[in-house]
């Protein structure tokens, strides 16, 4: 593997487009920052529409190309295990090249590259299990069934927040199908998919099945959600740009999956010991410096423990460690962008004007090491409303807001009044109480006495404006496949060639 933090440092590094690197053909690059010291430490290659055709080209001859097409299932399985194993044998360099490119902390990275070798290893067991049905229709000597087979030229377009991880969830599953993709990574964590792209020929998959064209959203993603050859595009980012991607692929009648934002609730019943449950919402929150779609931002305990556990969750949270990503007792690194930096610093002053209380952070780091990078401290903001700003929105960083409730029905009323429906989170010890939580909350996912337990093996999405569609489990295996229904009949009969055969 070429690309590597040592590597990359100060050098250009071009798009992967059938087996190798290419230069952008306009010959234009784009700055990569270090989010730790905002300096910029290697360029890539900014794509535009051509590049983006390139691109397509390529993976539209792979998916013809009989070196993949006519594989066997069980073949195409062993190609992605091994690329599992190899994303395993390079995990330190991968870890590290996540924490350069974008503030991740390196002990969650070696965690994550430790977990995406399974779950290659899970998709690629299913490539020889997908299979279609034999249907009982009412006609005699008729068999009619259905085949499942490759839905084409996968678009995927991923974020920056944990992006081989991202990345994973669809590409194991859409290589062990018999897709071909084109991916395009975040331009604020662009090197891992590169890297990544590089290990899938080593693992022996053919040129052209993964590309990889880098670039913006408005040039590169844009021309990507254009072009007429791509048969579905799976996007995960935020739900404003959810929106123009659905509006462009509607142009060319292409589905879309999407893994939009969210705005998860965290609710804390008064029968639960406290610090557990302060700990969950730490999880929840301040994990990744708030950089996760299923951040519990918004905190709703039941009104008779709410003081106690606004301060335990005060006196918790002065606890968690702001540091350097590389630092292994750090618990939070920095944002990712100057942006993102400056939409946490917006959201915080707008909840202090409109009558929220900041009972623990609101303000960058005062350590001097941490003064150049997009550090801010974990932040709890206390008598928060529902209809305050910052509990609308989604920011994206290390704010929670906290405010109280007083009865069940109040507070499903609180947890649905949001646009979206990603995750939700419930601390109770009454299981009737977390079943009628559990069906009545507006979210994809329900967490109860725990929060961001993920698992390849089930399905998940969101729901209202965090998106549709499903990743992880067999779900993705049928959401990235496509039926064709095969009738024969064997009759050997004369049929009337203006009537229709009903039975
Ligand atoms: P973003 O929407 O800004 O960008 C995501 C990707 O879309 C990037 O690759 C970007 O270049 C591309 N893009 C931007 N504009 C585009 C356009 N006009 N056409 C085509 N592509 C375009 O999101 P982000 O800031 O990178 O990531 C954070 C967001 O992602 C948050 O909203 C978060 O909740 C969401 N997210 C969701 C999930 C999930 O599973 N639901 C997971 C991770 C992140």
């Amino acid at each position: 593997m070429k690309t590597t933090v040592q590597t990359l440092q100060g050098s250009r590094i071009g798009h992967f487009i059938d087996g190798a690197f290419v230069a952008p053909r306009a010959g234009v690059y784009a700055p990569s920052y270090d989010p730790t010291t905002a300096e910029p430490w290697y360029e890539f290659a900014q794509g535009d529409a051509g590049d983006v055709d390139a691109a397509v080209r390529s993976a539209k001859a792979a998916l013809l190309d009989p070196a993949w097409r006519r594989m066997t299932q069980t073949d195409r399985g062993k190609l992605v295990r091994r690329l599992g194993e190899l994303v395993l044998a390079h995990a330190e360099d991968l870890a590290q090249l996540e924490c350069r490119d974008n503030g991740k902390l390196i002990k969650e990275m070696r965690a994550q590259m430790r977990a995406i070798p399974d779950s290659y290893g899970y998709f690629a067991g299913m490539a020889d299990k997908l299979q279609g049905d034999t249907i009982p229709v009412n006609k005699l000597d008729t068999l009619n069934f259905n085949l499942r087979e490759p839905i084409g030229v996968v678009g995927m377009i991923i974020p920056w927040n944990s992006p081989l991880m991202m990345l994973t969830g669809t590409l194991a599953p859409c290589l062990a199908i018999g897709n071909t993709v084109v991916v395009k990574p975040s331009e604020h964590a662009t090197a891992s998919a590169l890297a990544l792209a590089e290990l899938v020929i080593e693992a022996g998959i053919p040129a052209g099945v993964v590309n990889v064209v880098t670039g913006d959203g408005a040039t590169t993603g844009d021309a990507l959600t254009r072009h007429p050859g791509i048969a579905k595009y799976v996007f995960t980012g935020s739900t404003d740009t959810g929106r123009k991607i659905a509006g462009n692929a509607a142009g060319n009648l292409v589905p879309c999956q999407m893994e939009l934002g969210g705005k998860s609730p965290h609710v804390v019943f008064s029968d639960v010991d406290i610090e557990r449950a302060v700990n969950g919402v730490v999880s929840g929150i301040f994990a990744a410096a708030g950089q996760t779609c299923v951040a519990g931002s918004r905190c709703f305990v039941e009104a008779p423990v709410y003081e106690r556990f606004v301060e335990a969750l005060v006196e918790r949270t002065r606890r968690v460690k702001v540091g350097h990503p590389l630092a292994e007792d750090t618990d939070i690194g920095p944002l990712a962008l100057a942006a993102q930096l400056e939409k946490v610093e917006h959201f915080v002053g707008s909840g202090v004007r409109e009558g929220a209380r900041v009972a623990v952070g609101g303000r960058k780091p005062q350590d001097e090491a941490l003064a150049r990078g997009w550090y801010y401290e974990p932040t709890v903001l206390a008598e928060a409303r529902n209809e305050m700003s910052f509990m609308r929105h989604e920011i994206f960083g290390p704010v929670v807001g906290v405010m109280p409730f007083s009865s069940e029905d109040e507070m499903i009323a609180l947890a649905n009044d949001t646009e979206y429906g990603l995750a939700s989170g419930i601390w109770t010890r009454d299981i009737d109480r977390a079943m009628r939580f559990a069906r009545n909350v507006e979210a994809g996912t329900v967490w109860i006495n725990t929060y961001r337990s993920a698992a390849f093996m089930s399905a998940n999405g969101g729901t209202k404006k965090s998106g549709y569609g499903r990743r992880g489990g067999f779900e993705v295996m049928r959401e990235f496949s496509r039926l064709k229904n095969v009738v024969i009949d064997y009759s050997g009969a004369m049929q009337d060639p203006f009537v229709i055969r009903l039975r």
